[in-house]
Formats: C-alpha cells, structure tokens, sequence
C-alpha cells in the first residue's frame, strides 16, 4: 500500500536529478508567489557559502568561519574557507550564523485568524488553500524550510492540494507533510460544538466512534495523500464545547488506528493533553505527543523509553496569555494557557532533563510568521541550552520525521535547505526570529 516514498515514487523530473518520496525540489528561477519558468535543463550550479559561523544540527559547537559547498539541491562538502574551488559563485555572509533550514513540526497554514472554527463555517476549501499557500510562503520567507501540518481546518484535502502544488514546481514553498485532518470523536476538538443540532454541517476535523469508523477514517486519509495520521486523543485548548482534561478514544480505538496507519507505513501523531491520554496513545504505538500539557512522571518515562517525540506547541499559549483574543472560541484558550502556564513550563523542564527528544513548532497560524521562531526562545526558557533547541527545530524533527537522510543537517549529500541569521543565536536565542537569507533545494529564495 501507499507510503510516502513509494507514492511519489523515485522519479526523473525533466530539469534535474531523481527525486526522493515527497521531498521534492523547487523548481527553477520561480519567485514567491510567482509561477515557476518554464523547465529546462541546466547543468547544476556550484555554488559556495562562506559564513563567521556554521552551526550544523550535530556537533556542540559551531565550526567558526565555515564554508559550504553546494552543487546543484545537494550539499558537497563542509569545512574551511579552503574547500571552495576558484571561480565559482560565492555568497559571503560575513559574520552571520549559517544553520540547516528550520523544522516546524506542528503547523496550521489554513487556520488563520483568532476564529477558526467559524471561519471553518463561512469559507471554500479554495480561499483556504489559497490563505494556506500564501501562509507557507511566508513560513519559507522566516526560515522554515520544511512543515508538518497536524491536520488543517479544511474539509477537502487543501494541505496535499498546496504539496501538490508546489512539489509539481508551479509555487515556491516549503517541503510539506502531514495529514490532512485531525481524527476527533464526536463532540471532541475537530467537531463543531457550537452548532444547533438540526443543522449539519461537516466539521473541520474527521469525526469517527468505534474501531470500523476510525479504520475507516485511517484508510480515507491514507488515501487522499496524507503522509502522517493525526489522532484528537484528548479534548483541545482552541475549539469550542471540549475539556483538553478528558480523554476522547478509548485503547481499543488508538490501537487500530495505529495498526492500520502502520499497514500503510505511517506514523501517528497524537493530540493530548491529559496525562492518561498520553500514555493510552503512546502504549498504542504513536510516533510523536503534541501538546502534552499535563503529563506526569510516567507519561515522561514512557516517552523516553519508548523513544517518543514531544511537541509541546508552547509558545502558542504565551502569546494568548500576553495579547488575549477578542474572539469568544479562543476564550477557553487564553484561561487554559494563564492557568497552566507556569506548571507546563516545569514539566517541559522536566522532559528535557529526562532526556525526551522535543521538536520545535508553532501551533496556531494566528500570528506573524516571524513569531513561530519564538518557540526556540520558549524551550530555552523552559531549560534548553540554545544549541539544544536550534537542534530540536533542525536534527531531532528530521529525525521524527524520518527525514534524516535528506534534511536537518548541513552534512555532505543533504539536501542544500540552509538559512542564516545575521548575529549569534547561541548568544541571543531571538536572532531566528530575523532570518536573512533562506536557500531550499540549493535555490536562494531570499537573500538580504
Ligand atoms: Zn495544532
């Protein structure tokens, strides 16, 4: 059956080397937003980046006045400013910080304003693609070169529609995975809970009750080309009328999703807040907890024995609880997020010290993209040395991801995903917030 690499395929495109699973290069001389030119075939470009310092995603130190270079969408070689041969293009950065492109683990590029549920209500699928496609440009524009989508407010599969879209090299845009929905019960974070009975509308989320629906919803998502499964296992923070403290699936529910989202060869990433449903869905086999609010001790060794990802989404919350919201949904959200604030942050501390690998994120699409990169500062604060949390937004994602042998890293045979800051993020976490320079499949995308 379908999986990520065999869907796409190993294949030849017309103006350049063969292409792995859905990790697809740009296409070239095409602008943001723009339409990509017409094919062609050129021989690859070599191309040198001289930088003050290189931070790879691997080592504990940057290698000072660093030189990359790049041939065509791959990286070649790392080391001094020697490595570069003569006469070739080079981008001197000066004393600005190089680093592997950004990973957001956790990104909603269709829920874009304080109300999302109701604009779930009152817009296409079309504006919302379209919304969708302008927000992860502008996610590329900061610096993050790849997205997972945790399941989007859409009903028709927008998120694959926009994959489509730019890995076919009509868009430039970031390298794109995820699901298309978030599976909920009913009643649970992907239902409309604020709508009369009489009436029907179909809920942002895939709601499903009983073992048959949730495989069924598996197999659906499966096969409108979601690469990752998503399963509401708890109540939410955002969505009106549920309670992130209850446990929405039972065991037996979790358990075949998991199964069938394996006979696929994908992984599951589980919404969860309440520390019961946290362990439920990583005893059920999930590959990454988002969230994790309220986990306990247990739920943290269990995460590090069983070798479980966390993306606790924090900053989303600090950035309600400083500005609140005017919209009556997010309400819910803001109280949460001022009333468990402190004891979230302690428990992410806790995780950290105990060794679980966290990712970096950003959660709701509700804020300037410029701001997701504030999540690195929260889990510096939350007791993340810089360097361990630049490397949990680059190495450790491309790990959950099982990306890691294409990006995350600036090693030789990677793909060429580079960003660059102008100062040292490893003195002032706030310099990813002003990315200057973005290169994806060794095309430069933005450049100061
Ligand atoms: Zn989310």
């Amino acid at each position: 059956m379908k999986q990520p690499g065999r869907r796409e395929g190993r294949r030849r495109r017309p103006w350049g080397p063969p292409i792995l699973g859905i990790c697809l290069a740009l296409a070239p001389n095409a602008g943001p937003g723009g339409a990509a030119a017409a094919p062609a075939t050129p021989a690859p470009v070599r191309r040198g980046i001289l930088c003050g310092q290189l931070i790879d995603g691997r080592g504990d130190r940057p290698l000072k006045k660093a030189a990359v270079l790049v041939e065509g969408e791959r990286i070649v070689k790392v080391g001094g400013p020697d490595i570069l041969p003569k006469g070739i293009e080079v981008i001197d950065l000066g004393g600005a910080t190089l680093m592997p492109g950004l990973i957001d683990m956790h990104s909603h590029p269709l829920q874009s304003t304080d109300s999302y549920q109701v604009d779930h209500l009152r817009w296409s699928s079309a504006y919302k693609a379209l919304k969708g496609l302008k927000a992860v440009q502008d996610d590329l524009m900061a610096g993050w070169t790849t997205l997972r989508i945790p399941g989007d407010d859409d009903v028709f599969y927008a998120p694959m529609d926009i994959r489509k879209a730019i890995n076919e090299g009509m868009f430039v845009g970031p390298r794109l995975c995820g699901a298309g929905h978030y599976i909920s019960i009913t009643g649970g974070g992907g239902d409309m809970n604020f709508i009369a009975p009489e009436q029907h509308p179909i809920a942002d989320g895939l709601v499903v009750d009983g073992v048959e629906e949730m495989r069924k919803a598996v197999r659906q998502e499966v096969k409108y080309g979601s690469d990752w499964i998503k399963l509401l296992v708890t109540g939410a923070f955002m969505s009106t009328g549920d309670n992130p403290a209850d446990v929405h699936f039972s065991p037996e529910e979790l358990k075949v999703a998991v199964e069938e989202a394996g006979r696929h060869n994908m992984p599951v990433m589980a919404h969860a807040h309440a520390a019961e449903g946290i362990k439920q869905a990583i005893r059920a086999g999930v590959r990454t907890i988002e969230h994790g609010t309220f986990m306990d001790k247990e739920a943290i060794d269990l995460m590090v024995q069983r070798g479980v990802y966390l993306v606790p989404t924090m900053y989303v919350g600090e950035y309600y609880e400083e500005r609140g919201s005017d919209s009556p949904e997010m309400q819910k959200n803001v109280e949460l997020s001022r009333k468990y604030h402190a004891e979230f942050e302690r428990r992410v501390g806790e995780a950290i010290k105990a060794g679980v690998k966290i990712c970096v994120d950003s959660d709701f699409g509700g804020f300037p993209p410029e701001l997701n990169a504030h999540e690195f500062a929260s889990l510096v604060h939350a007791g993340m040395t810089p360097m361990q949390a630049i490397q949990a937004g680059t190495r450790v994602a491309s790990e959950a991801l099982r990306w890691d042998d294409r990006i995350g890293t600036v090693e030789a045979g990677k793909l060429a995903d580079l960003v660059a800051v102008p100062g040292d993020p490893l003195k002032d976490i706030a310099e990813l917030q002003r990315v200057s320079i973005v290169m994806i499949g060794g095309k430069v995308v933005k450049r100061p």
